[in-house]
C-alpha cells in the first residue's frame, strides 16, 4: 500500500533521529554505553515525534543492535544502550554514511532538482505543512545551537518534500538527509557571520512555507531553489563541483 510505503520512510526517519540523539548523548558524555534512554513520552516530547515512532524507532535500533528494549517497570526498566552506534553501524547506516561522501554541488542540484519540484506540487492543505510549521517556531528559539538548528532545517525541508505525497521523492529526500545535514554543518565555516545567515535562512523558510499556503506553486520553487543555492554560494561555494574547504 502507498500509505504504508509513506509511514514506513517516516519511521526509517525516526529512528535516525533517535539515534543521532543517541550519538549525541554518547559523544556528549551524558549518556554511556549500560546507561538507559529516558521514557518513551520524554523521549517523543523532546524529539518531536510521536511515542508511536519512537517506540517503533526503538524496535529499529533493538534489531541493530544499538539497544536492548526494557520490559516492566521500575529502576531496572527502560531501554538500554548496549553498543556505541557509531561503533557498530549496521548496513542501512552506512548507505548514509557513504552517500556523505557524494560531491557538495551534485547534492546540492539534487536537492534543488527534488525540492523545487516538490513545493510546487504541495497542496496548501498538506497536513505536513502543520510539522514544517512547528518546526520553524523551533528554530525561531534564541542561542539555538548550530547543530540544532540545521537539524530542524533539514526537518523543515524533509517535511516540505513529503507534503508533495510522492512517495519516491520523500524516500530519496530521507536518504539525503544526513549528507545535507553534514554539508550544511561543514559549510558554516565559510559563513561570515552565522547569526545573519540563521535570521536569513528563517525568513525565507517563513516565505517559501507562505507562498505554498497561497497555493503559489511557481513561486514557492523559485524561492526554494534560491535559498538552497544561497546558502552554498554564501559559503563561497559558487561553481560547481567546488568541495567545501576545510578548516
Ligand atoms: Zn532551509
Amino acid at each position: 500500500m502507498w500509505s504504508n510505503h509513506i509511514n514506513y520512510y517516516l519511521r526509517m526517519r525516526t529512528h535516525q533521529l533517535v539515534l543521532s540523539w543517541i550519538e549525541n548523548e554518547l559523544s556528549g558524555g551524558r549518556l554511556t554505553v549500560g546507561g538507559r534512554l529516558p521514557a518513551e513520552r520524554t523521549l517523543a516530547e523532546q524529539l518531536k515525534v510521536s511515542r508511536t515512532s519512537v517506540r517503533e524507532a526503538i524496535r529499529i535500533l533493538e534489531a541493530m543492535g544499538v539497544v536492548r528494549a526494557g520490559v516492566g517497570s521500575g529502576p531496572e526498566a527502560g531501554t538500554v544502550v548496549i553498543s556505541d552506534p557509531t561503533a557498530a553501524l549496521g548496513s542501512a547506516l552506512r548507505l548514509h554514511v557513504a552517500t556523505q561522501h557524494l560531491p557538495v554541488a551534485d547534492i546540492v542540484e539534487t536537492r534543488v532538482l527534488l525540492e523545487s519540484w516538490a513545493v510546487a506540487k504541495a497542496g496548501p492543505d498538506a497536513p505536513e505543512l502543520e510539522e514544517a510549521s512547528a518546526l520553524l517556531e523551533a528554530m525561531a528559539a534564541e542561542d539555538l545551537a548550530v547543530s540544532d538548528f540545521l537539524a530542524l532545517d533539514v526537518r523543515f525541508h524533509l517535511a516540505l518534500a513529503d507534503a508533495a505525497g510522492n512517495a519516491v521523492v520523500s524516500a530519496m529526500m530521507g536518504s539525503l538527509r544526513e549528507s545535507i545535514q553534514g554539508y550544511a554543518a561543514e559549510l558554516t565555516s565559510g559563513l561570515p557571520d552565522w547569526e545573519a545567515t540563521a535570521s536569513r535562512l528563517r525568513a525565507e523558510h517563513q516565505d517559501i512555507l507562505a507562498a505554498i499556503r497561497n497555493d503559489d506553486g511557481g513561486q514557492a520553487a523559485r524561492l526554494v531553489a534560491a535559498h538552497i543555492e544561497g546558502y552554498y554560494k554564501e559559503a563561497g561555494l559558487a561553481s560547481a563541483g567546488t568541495e567545501p574547504a576545510r578548516p
